[in-house]
């Protein structure tokens, strides 16, 4: 029976981190996704530019959709292979923002002197993306745009996190609602498949409320302790710690990092589809 795999792309399907994938592990990936016929979605922070990127440089199947700038786009992919914004999902978030795009949001929050703004292509209608030069200014940052926000009554959520390689800190403005975890279910959903037909895979920190939904999900083994300890956290206190699995490096003699994870989490949501098991 054919699956709805919806995999993060950064140090989960792509092994851009320090770990070493597994010789084969993204082949046998492909060759599973081709012979049950499973639909493959991309779920990343990545614009779609920089999605078509990773499929040409790390050899990718076209996926049939695309979940952008971290959640805040879903793109479909037309017949003639263009891609284009969903209108439903684009939709729900105007809706969200009351109308507003992200050049109608800027000037609320424009002159606090810790935000600079990132390039113009970084930006989404719904997500406004700075850098944070000064990390020690998180609180003071967060609190100020949290009350600007607030006072235009706009509904964000405020997405903090780290670029450890400069260091800066990274903040996005999200519309309420525009999330991993939202767009995702809003795929499944629209898509008519079961909740139960679906695998997330995932990493890092935004994949967090995705690992801990209802949605099968599968954390590969190249995450960090910190991380492992909030997913599990979170699916606890959720109510569906059945629902996440943490990769081990126990198939096949596979590692479990990157797509060895993903196909380990395969094997064990979906031993039939699999045709591997966990020993
Ligand atoms: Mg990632």
């Amino acid at each position: 029976m054919p699956l709805l795999l919806c995999t993060d792309l950064d140090r989960t399907l792509l092994p851009n981190g320090p770990q070493t994938e597994s010789p084969g592990a993204r082949a046998a990936l492909w060759e599973w996704v081709r012979r049950t016929g499973s639909r493959l979605a991309f779920v990343s922070g990545r614009r779609l530019a920089l999605h078509l990127e990773a499929v040409a440089e790390y050899h990718l199947p076209m996926p049939d959709h695309l979940i952008a700038d971290v959640g805040a786009t879903i793109y479909d992919r037309g017949p003639d292979g263009e891609w284009a914004p969903n209108a439903g999902w684009h939709q729900i978030l105007a809706k969200s923002w009351q109308g507003r795009e992200w050049q109608d949001v800027l000037p609320l929050v424009s002159d606090l002197d810790e935000l600079e703004l990132q390039e113009e292509s970084e930006q989404a209608a719904h997500k406004l993306s700075f850098n944070v030069p000064d990390l020690r200014s998180r609180e003071r940052v967060l609190t100020n745009v949290r009350k600007r926000l607030n006072e235009a009554f706009i509904k964000a959520d405020l997405i903090w996190s780290v670029d450890e390689t400069v260091p800066t800190g990274l903040l996005d403005v999200m519309a309420k609602g525009a999330t991993k975890l939202d767009a995702v279910r809003w795929l499944v959903q629209n898509t008519g498949t079961a909740p139960d037909r679906v695998l997330y895979a995932g990493d890092s920190g935004n994949d967090i409320p995705v690992l801990a939904s209802e949605l099968p999900a599968v954390l590969v083994a190249n995450a960090t302790d910190e991380v492992r300890a909030e997913a599990l956290h979170l699916s606890l206190r959720n109510g569906h710690p059945e629902k996440l699995y943490l990769a081990k490096g126990i198939l096949s003699g596979m590692n479990g990092y990157y797509a060895a994870g993903i196909l380990e989490g395969i094997a064990h949501f979906f031993p039939d589809a699999s045709g591997e098991s966990l020993e």
